[in-house]
């Protein structure tokens, strides 16, 4: 059953590989229940290997578990076809990986505007530039909308992949190590950042980090350690 006021509703979610060469099954995510609120903000934490990207990529609906049920905004995302889970995915969530993946040969405005593409409505599209113009002022960009990633430090890079997993305004915000790039500093002023976005742009949002110390700066830390998901 789906929770009215929960935004994402995770039900016995388990996720198995089955092995070629035995009968042995890998069980890599066992038995996951959970629930978040909108603008809720989380952090899952655990070893290499425990499962944390399986997870967030069965969240983000680039992969499927192998039995549960995953709710978001109400919709049961095993029911939906390929056509309507690409639009959820590209207008309900945001994506952030360990690599920012900008395009080299765009400038930074036009790497945010990439999700924007598919929407031909003209008045989208004006209130895309305004967004991005702001969000991109909101993180210290805003002397540098035509500069190409190439021209930018790490931790600039990884600001402009945050604002692109912001543009089509997404109710969960799914970020996947990181901070695994960036050295120290750039790695808490990230953390901060993302905390802070959560708040103002009122975005649920789920940090899978192996650092302790950002993961604090969420809401609720959660431990991912064989196949279970713990509250820490
Ligand atoms: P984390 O992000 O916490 O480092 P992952 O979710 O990437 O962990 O991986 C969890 C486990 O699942 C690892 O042991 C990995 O080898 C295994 N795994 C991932 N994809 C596959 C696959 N397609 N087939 C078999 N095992 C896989
Ligand atoms: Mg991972």
């Amino acid at each position: 059953m789906a929770d009215a006021t929960a935004l994402l509703q995770l039900n016995h979610v388990s996720k198995r590989y089955d092995s070629l060469q035995s009968a042995e099954h890998l069980e890599i995510l066992r038995d996951i229940s959970f629930a978040l609120r909108q603008a809720e903000s989380i952090a899952i934490i655990g070893p290499s290997g425990s499962g944390k990207s399986t997870l967030l990529n069965i969240i983000g609906t680039l992969d499927r578990p192998s039995s549960g049920e995953v709710f978001l905004d109400g919709k049961d995302l095993a029911q939906l076809a390929d056509r309507e889970l690409a639009h959820v995915r590209n207008h309900k969530i945001g994506l952030i990986f360990q690599a920012h993946h900008l395009l080299p040969q765009c400038t930074v405005l036009e790497n945010v505007l990439l999700p924007t593409l598919a929407d031909k409505s003209a008045p989208a599209k004006e209130t895309y530039q305004d967004r991005a113009s702001r969000l991109l002022s909101r993180v210290g960009l805003n002397q540098r909308l035509h500069h190409r990633p190439g021209q930018l430090s790490g931790g600039e890079r990884q600001r402009v992949a945050v604002v692109r997993a912001l543009i089509m305004q997404p109710k969960l915000l799914l970020a996947d190590e990181p901070t695994g790039a960036l050295d120290r500093a750039n790695s808490e002023e990230m953390a901060q950042l993302l905390a802070e976005l959560n708040r103002e742009e009122q975005v649920t949002l789920i940090l899978v980090t192996h650092a302790l110390e950002l993961a604090k700066r969420m809401e609720r830390v959660y431990e991912l350690r064989e196949g279970k998901l713990l509250q820490s």
